[in-house]
């Protein structure tokens, strides 16, 4: 693709990119070069590219990238195969089933894991559920941190507790059209901190209807209930 240089005095003859400034810390508007832009003042310092050197310089970030993604891989598939050990002990052990299935030996046994069904549920209420949402809620903050724009500015104001300011900033958002799943939560964690449970509980529902399996509405839904229940 021919690009031209985006500095209006750098237009004319010669201002096709033929490289790219690479320095991390670099605070120029534009870190694709033309030959005036290599060769001035702007990058001095700074680490540049020619054009041609793209591939060798994406090398690396790509093997970032494909580590990043081979490990959420991972996560993955052994978050779920842990739940499903867990599952298939519950299925083998704790299943209510006729005591006639089972032989005279069995039954005791049978009937111990089945009166401590309650136990069972208390334990996976008690330790899975803390981990879920500590592990949601590591998620989302990490979402959030990987997001651009002005929506990174509302949840970093949300997460130093700037509530009036990360309030008007995501309604700011909404005005635009931004429909972003992540400001709508936002907004809902500012509501209950408020105590507004009303409407945070509709920013959830909203956002379980739009999407049933968000899992951070889902939750955070859910724990509201029990709460609820609980006063
Ligand atoms: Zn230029
Ligand atoms: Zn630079």
């Amino acid at each position: 693709m021919e690009r031209t240089c985006l500095l209006p005095e750098h237009q004319g003859f010669g201002s096709q990119i033929i490289g790219f400034c690479v320095t991390e810390c670099c605070r120029k508007p534009s870190r694709a070069l033309c030959f005036k832009c290599m060769t001035g003042p702007g990058h001095q310092g700074h680490q540049l590219i020619q054009a041609q050197e793209e591939n060798a310089f994406l090398a690396q970030p790509n093997r970032i990238f494909t580590e990043i993604n081979q490990k959420l891989e991972l996560m993955i598939r052994q978050f779920s195969k842990g739940i499903k050990y867990l599952q298939g002990i519950l299925q083998k052990n704790y299943q209510p089933q006729p005591l006639s299935n089972f032989g005279n030996s069995e039954i005791t046994e049978k009937i111990n894991c089945i009166l401590k069904l309650e136990t069972v549920q208390k334990l996976i209420n008690d330790r899975l559920d803390n981990i879920f949402e500590n592990t949601l809620k590591q998620i989302k903050i990490t979402c959030q941190d990987l997001t651009l724009g002005e929506e990174f500015k509302s949840y970093e104001f949300l997460q130093h507790q700037k509530y009036q300011e990360a309030s008007q900033l995501i309604n700011q958002c909404f005005q635009r059209g931004n429909r972003n799943t992540f400001l709508k939560l936002a907004q809902a964690e500012i509501f209950k901190v408020q105590d507004q449970f009303q409407d945070a509980r509709a920013i959830y529902l909203q956002l379980l209807q739009e999407d049933d399996s968000n899992p951070w509405a889902y939750f955070e839904n859910n724990k509201m209930l029990n709460q609820q229940e609980r006063r």
